[in-house]
């Protein structure tokens, strides 16, 4: 087998959402967040996973993420989507019984128009400036919206991965005054949102990012390991370099091992001379440019041949790679390779 292997343990997923939902009160319903093909993790195997925990409330970005995941899951779990309703998605919204996250008086004048008395949710910018209504958008509509009946009204907060940051309860003291006494079920807090307390938890939470193992839900079960097959090992001599560019050169004689994953894989540059792989226990340094599809690893102190090399797994996990390379789990995760053979495990924990 010629291409790396991603390991996707549904039970870790599965652990990771009955942990957040543990984590709020009974009456509090927590959903789950699967955009982006459930964080690069696949969102039919991951989508059917959380709906088997007991998840019957999903968001996706993007209407067409939820005809997805509508065909992975049936007619039964309610799927919203943060983008609300888009022009040219009436159709997709009611023939998949999708519930449009209505974002601006745009959005919420098609979609009565379009779709009279059909579900939607209203969300509301209490700070972030990204998506949702104004405060003084919101107190023109609200009566209209009030009289369609909302299922959800909702907010994002900016900085909840910062427990301290004074933005969060600067949100928090917006959003219960653009929702003080209205009888609708509201949302605040994803994953970084739940860590906060019980304050943010309103009637539903929403999160993504906790579910698929990272920070800030340091407490997660590990979902994701990505294994990459050895092509080839070649002894090379002291002054002899490896890679494009000849960006690193032999101090010693070394055994340097060519391994089948590169940046068409979502293996960023950035690991180029910095990252390593593990053999089993043993951290081998990543040496040279990581290419497009290969990438040269140092071998020279193991004692066997390695079949494979582990970038991501119980020695370095998706935080550790994004610390390694200045980002984020979330974009480790979501850039990962669409060429690896994926297995879909069960009960690695
Ligand atoms: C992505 C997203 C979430 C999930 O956030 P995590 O930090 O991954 O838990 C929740 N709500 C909205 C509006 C989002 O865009």
């Amino acid at each position: 087998m010629g291409t790396g292997k991603l390991t996707i343990d549904l039970d870790a997923l599965a652990a990771n959402w009955r942990a957040l939902d543990a984590m709020s009160a009974s009456h509090v319903q927590t959903a789950a967040v699967v955009k982006a093909d459930a964080y690069g993790t696949g969102v039919a195997k991951a989508g059917r996973a959380l709906a088997a925990a007991g998840a019957r409330r999903f968001f996706v970005a993007v209407a067409e993420e939820g005809a997805a995941l509508r065909e992975a899951l049936g007619p039964g779990p309610e799927i919203s989507v943060f983008g609300g309703h888009m022009p040219g998605d009436t159709d997709m919204i009611h023939d998949l019984n999708l519930v449009p996250m209505i974002n601006s008086v745009d959005q919420l004048t098609r979609h009565l128009e379009a779709l009279p008395g059909s579900p939607f949710g209203i969300q509301l910018d209490s700070g972030m400036n990204r998506l949702g209504m104004e405060p003084a958008e919101w107190a023109a509509v609200r009566d209209i919206v009030l009289d369609a009946g909302p299922r959800l009204i909702m907010s994002h907060l900016a900085c909840a991965d910062e427990a301290e940051h004074e933005m969060n309860p600067r949100q928090l003291a917006e959003f219960l005054d653009m929702t003080h006494g209205l009888a609708v079920p509201l949302s605040l807090a994803a994953t970084g949102g739940i860590l906060l307390g019980p304050d943010y938890h309103f009637d539903l939470t929403r999160p993504g990012i906790g579910l698929y193992g990272a920070r800030p839900f340091v407490d997660a079960h590990r979902v994701v390991d990505l294994d990459l097959p050895v092509i080839q090992v070649r002894d090379i001599k002291v002054g002899e370099s490896v890679g494009y560019g000849n960006s690193w050169i032999a101090e010693r004689p070394a055994k340097i091992a060519t391994v089948s994953g590169g940046y068409a894989d979502g293996i960023t540059r950035h690991l180029s001379n910095i990252g390593v792989m593990f053999f089993e226990d043993t951290p081998c340094p990543i040496v040279g440019r990581v290419s497009m599809d290969l990438i040269g690893v140092d071998v020279t102190h193991l004692d066997v041949s390695p079949a494979s090399l582990g970038l991501l797994g119980p020695h370095q996990v998706v935080d550790d790679l994004a610390d390694a390379t200045g980002t984020i789990g979330y974009e480790i995760l979501t850039q990962l390779g669409h060429r690896y053979t994926r297995h879909y495990a069960r009960g690695r924990m």
